[in-house]
């Protein structure tokens, strides 16, 4: 299992050496963090404390940041308390 998490650590490297495109880098750290949580024993963060972060200028919500995993979470994102 720990092998497989410096499997995928180290192809989520490569894959922002190569310039992947984001969709697949994002997949690729979803994938490395779900399987960090999944060895460390914990849950994937749900983000039940996300914050939204406002465009200066217009005040429009352009992303969510989880204080509890320190990731910034796509404008879709719907917080929720469940
Ligand atoms: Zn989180």
């Amino acid at each position: 299992m720990i092998e497989l998490r410096d499997k995928v650590a180290r192809g989520l490297a490569e894959a922002e050496r190569k310039r992947y495109s984001p969709e697949q880098i994002d997949k690729l750290r979803e994938a490395h963090r779900q399987l960090c949580a999944r060895i460390d024993g914990v849950e994937p963060c749900r983000h039940p404390r996300a914050v939204p972060v406002d465009q200066a200028i217009t005040g429009d919500t352009i992303a969510y940041l989880c204080p509890d995993c320190d990731t910034q979470l796509p404008e879709g994102f719907k917080p929720s308390d469940t």
